[in-house]
């Protein structure tokens, strides 16, 4: 018995000889996609790719609103960052989780 489960029926697969076969379809079936280890690792750059998008905009903002005289529109702009802020929080408290 190997630790993935058949697609179709969700039974415990099967190793025979090159084979993975899932008793219960009787079918050899084919593993397909990346591996796990691949796709935390995979996951780990998309993770990183948004927290400097994130962080771009947060420095945007910053420039915006140190630019920015009007009280409504500061308030906008305040509001805006803290958004992202949050996003940045949650985002980091996923990458922790992940344990990377
Ligand atoms: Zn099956």
């Amino acid at each position: 018995m190997i630790s993935k489960s058949c697609p179709v029926c969700a039974s415990p697969l099967f190793k025979v000889g090159k084979d993975i076969i899932c008793p219960k379809c009787n079918r050899p079936v084919v593993i397909v996609g990346i591996a796990e280890d691949e796709q935390r690792a995979l996951g780990g750059k998309i993770l990183e790719m948004v927290e400097s998008t994130i962080l771009g905009k947060i420095g945007e903002l910053n420039e915006l609103m140190r630019a920015e005289s009007d009280p409504e529109r500061s308030r906008a702009l305040g509001e805006a960052l803290s958004v992202w802020l949050s996003a940045l929080e949650r985002l980091r408290r996923l990458s922790e989780g992940r344990g990377t």
